[in-house]
């Protein structure tokens, strides 16, 4: 099984870049932001908790997206391997992911970062926020969504760093070039 974590701040690319990588590697994708905006989207008990935090741009609570994780993993453990987009986001949620792959005997085997300065990233979400529809791509909530990355999401890098699974690839350039990147990190693994 091939398990990897797609990291990097918001507007990185991670998205753009899983579309990707889950085709070419039959991966089961898991973006807890696409499976929110699901929620919300279907206005499940879910949905609704979470929908004021995620358009001002603050982080929902752990154990909301653990569970989802933990739920997801279990009903796929006959894939080819699963690819994480947004998540882990906060330390605790890297713990309680080890934990899950624990229980199901499973590991992550690399965390690719997508490296992009604040500068670039900004302009990319605002530029997406014309039409993406999404509520928090303001520029509001675009402030809040980097202080709240740098304050809890960027500690996840030292604890993936410490496990010696984690591997920095540039995120500006051409899809291509950064896709070519990223698939060569991955060939590399076993
Ligand atoms: P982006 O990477 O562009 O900020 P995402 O689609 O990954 O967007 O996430 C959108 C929002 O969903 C986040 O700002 C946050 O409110 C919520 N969210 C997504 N994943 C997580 C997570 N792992 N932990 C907490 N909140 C999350």
């Amino acid at each position: 099984m091939l398990n990897i974590i797609l990291f990097g701040p918001p507007g990185a690319g991670k998205g753009t870049q899983s579309q990707q990588l889950k085709e070419k590697y039959n991966l089961t994708y898991l973006s807890t932001g696409d499976i929110l905006r699901e929620e919300m989207a279907a206005e499940t008990e879910i949905g609704r908790k979470v929908k004021d935090i995620i358009s001002k741009g603050g982080l929902v609570s752990d154990e909301i997206v653990v569970s989802i994780i933990r739920g997801r993993v279990e009903a796929n453990q006959k894939s080819a391997g699963f690819l994480f987009d947004g998540f882990p986001r906060t330390v605790r949620q890297a713990e309680m992911l080890d934990g899950i792959m624990k229980e199901f005997s499973l590991k992550i085997n690399r965390v690719l970062s997508l490296e992009v300065p604040e500068e670039i990233l900004i302009n990319r979400m605002i530029e997406r926020g014309k039409t993406s529809g999404r509520a928090d791509d303001n520029i509001d909530s675009i402030k809040h969504r980097f202080v709240e990355y740098d304050e809890k999401t960027k500690p996840v890098l030292a604890y993936y760093e410490k496990q010696g699974n984690l591997k920095g690839i540039n995120g500006v350039g051409q899809i291509q070039d950064i896709f070519a990147a990223l698939c060569a990190e991955i060939d590399k693994i076993q």
